[in-house]
């Protein structure tokens, strides 16, 4: 996916990188998330925000330098709160391991940064599925649930373990444990399972 114009600054900015940010007539502007972020700022008047740009970082699973991830960041403004969401890049697009942090509009950024690290660290160490032997590790499933191109919205994708899984793949993985009982539960983005 091309590189796309912010309407403010002009720069060429990846879509990851970009909002698309309505007004109440009904009018959307493509901003990068600096300027939608000077903008909320300013209209909320959390002036102080730390409009902070935040550098990859390259973080390795439990299986060691073999396992390499490469996490872009993007901090968002969202009125009292900022949400800092840590993702891998397939292309352009957010793919793979992704987390989110909320935290209020006065945080200081590196510390937030530092607990998403934390958290996506833990996230790394864990194996859930066993893809080669199509077989639940423990007895715990934790992941995401996607939208599925091929599936035109049916049935979903889910990410575990920072793969993609199709809902029929899944299926296949608990049926390694057909007669056990299970529990789903869903949480919001930013929650730790
Ligand atoms: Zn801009």
């Amino acid at each position: 996916m091309a590189n796309q114009r912010c309407e403010q600054c002009g720069n060429q900015t990846p879509p990851w990188d970009t909002i698309n940010c309505g007004s109440g007539d009904g009018y959307h502007e493509l901003l990068c998330t600096s300027c939608f972020n000077a903008r909320i700022a300013e209209s909320t008047g959390f002036t102080d925000f730390e409009n902070a740009r935040l550098a990859p970082i390259r973080m390795i699973d439990s299986q060691g330098e073999s396992h390499q991830f490469q996490f872009h960041f993007q901090l968002r403004l969202l009125g009292d709160r900022i949400a800092l969401d840590g993702f891998e890049l397939q292309g352009e697009l957010p793919s793979g391991y992704r987390s989110q942090l909320i935290g209020e509009a006065d945080d200081e950024v590196l510390v937030l940064l530092g607990r998403l690290v934390e958290k996506i660290r833990r996230a790394l160490s864990v194996r859930h599925i066993d893809f080669r032997e199509r077989r639940i590790i423990e007895s715990t499933v934790r992941g995401r649930i996607e939208w599925d191109d091929s599936q035109a919205g049916h049935v979903p994708l889910v990410v575990v373990d920072g793969k993609e899984v199709s809902w029929d793949d899944l299926g296949r993985v608990l049926m390694s444990m057909e007669g056990w009982q299970f529990r789903l539960d869903i949480a919001d983005p930013s929650e730790e399972l």
